[in-house]
């Protein structure tokens, strides 16, 4: 679970998902109202996340035999579980990653 940098309290599952839904790259503590900025646990674990569902579908497709309504399902399924485990690989930061990277 994602936690607050500034309070160090836990983000309910339910606000991860939120703001992963919005893709937003800051979002409001609900502890202490202090803007957190999600980045991801490690640069693998984003990589690995981000390759996975595509891999995932191209290897069920193959296993089950799947034609195309079943293809599409399974996307949106994979979509859910993703969102599902997506707040657990988050980390709150004070600091917005974004201005860190510039020059
Ligand atoms: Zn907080």
């Amino acid at each position: 679970m994602p936690t607050c940098e500034n309070c160090g309290q836990k983000w309910p599952w339910k606000t991860g998902v939120k703001n992963t839904v919005k893709f937003r790259n800051k979002a409001k503590c609900p502890y202490c109202e202090k803007t957190q900025y999600p980045i991801p646990k490690s640069r693998k674990l984003t990589a690995i996340s981000s390759y996975m569902p595509a891999l995932l579908i191209i290897a069920l497709t193959l296993i089950l035999d799947l034609d195309g309504l079943g293809i599409f399902f399974l996307a949106i399924a994979l979509m859910l579980v993703f969102l599902g485990v997506y707040p657990f690989m988050m980390k709150l930061s004070n600091d917005d990653p974004m201005s860190t990277y510039k020059m």
